[in-house]
């Protein structure tokens, strides 16, 4: 690991690219937020569209860097994906996602239970430890496989599409829920689609947000809700900021809804509070 230190270090040295200076120093930085616990997650509601309940959260994780700010995570979960960072930065997330659902379920206890769904990137879904290392949290953790569910973009999902679904298929045997990310963005192969054992599917925001724009996306929509159900999959819209794409995407047979007209990813502490609300009432 030090010769490659050293050799990145001397990129740098010959004044080359400030670009890959930025990526290396985030790569520093990166360490030692993982260290230093800079690092968090929130939480952003899924809401059945039926009900108007919370059914889970998505977990997003965070970064406060104590000079930047705050860092999205588009930005550096790549660089922790191609610096193999994401292999402890991973089970990092998990293992506090988990610890909050555990919470969580036990101070609002739903029927059915709440779920935590959590982003997979495609190093660590290809990482040997994976599907073991699930299994311990889960236990350690007191949850039930059904109650966690695994989002895998179409992207990573389709590169290697047998590899994808051998691995899938392991996840499967803890019972837990697995669900495509980010669909309609990638290269969909639909002729894929059906081999893939997953519950759900999300449609991308760049799909709702253009929904009332175009007769096109609104297509989309609802031919990718169709096919889902044709599939057996439930479907999550993303990215629902208007109480007309609501209308629309429920009047579709969508069955859930994540965005800001529900809610932004939220601290712990406010996630709570909206809970406590929804199971008072
Ligand atoms: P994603 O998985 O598609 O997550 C949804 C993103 O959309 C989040 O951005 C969320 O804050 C944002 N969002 C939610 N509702 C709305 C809305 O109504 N309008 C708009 N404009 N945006 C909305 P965020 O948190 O910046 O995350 C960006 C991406 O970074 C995620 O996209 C995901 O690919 C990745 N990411 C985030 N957290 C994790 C993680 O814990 N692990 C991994 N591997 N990737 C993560
Ligand atoms: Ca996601
Ligand atoms: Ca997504
Ligand atoms: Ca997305």
């Amino acid at each position: 690991a030090k010769d490659q230190g050293k050799g990145r270090y001397e990129v740098f040295a010959t004044g080359m690219h400030t670009q890959i200076f930025k990526r290396f120093q985030l790569e520093i930085d990166l360490r030692r937020a993982i260290e230093k616990e800079e690092l968090y997650l929130q939480y952003q509601p899924i809401v059945s569209l039926e009900t108007d309940k919370i059914i889970g959260f998505e977990a997003l994780v965070r970064w406060q860097h104590p000079v930047h700010g705050f860092v999205s995570p588009a930005e550096f979960i790549p660089v922790a994906e191609e610096t193999g960072l994401i292999i402890p930065l991973g089970k990092w997330i998990l293992l506090s996602a988990c610890d909050q659902l555990s919470i969580w379920q036990a101070q609002f206890p739903l029927d059915p239970p709440l779920m935590m769904s959590i982003n997979i990137s495609g190093h660590q879904l290809s990482h040997p430890d994976l599907v073991e290392y699930i299994e311990k949290i889960l236990h350690q953790k007191s949850i039930d496989g059904e109650n966690l569910k695994l989002e895998i973009t179409e992207t990573v999902a389709m590169n290697d599409v047998e590899a994808a679904i051998s691995i899938l298929l392991k996840l499967r045997t803890l019972n837990l829920r697995l669900s495509i990310d980010d669909f309609g963005t990638g290269y969909s192969s639909l002729s894929y689609l059906h081999r893939f054992p997953v519950n759900t599917l999300k449609i991308d925001r760049a799909f709702v947000s253009r929904m009332e724009d175009t007769n096109e996306d609104a297509a989309i929509v609802e031919t990718v809700i169709m096919l889902s159900h044709a599939l057996g999959m439930d479907v999550v819209a993303e990215g629902v900021e208007t109480a007309e794409q609501k209308a629309k995407l429920k009047k579709l047979g969508c069955e859930y809804g994540q965005g800001y007209f529900f809610s932004k990813p939220l601290d712990s502490e406010s996630a709570t509070v909206l809970l406590k609300q929804q199971f008072e009432n």
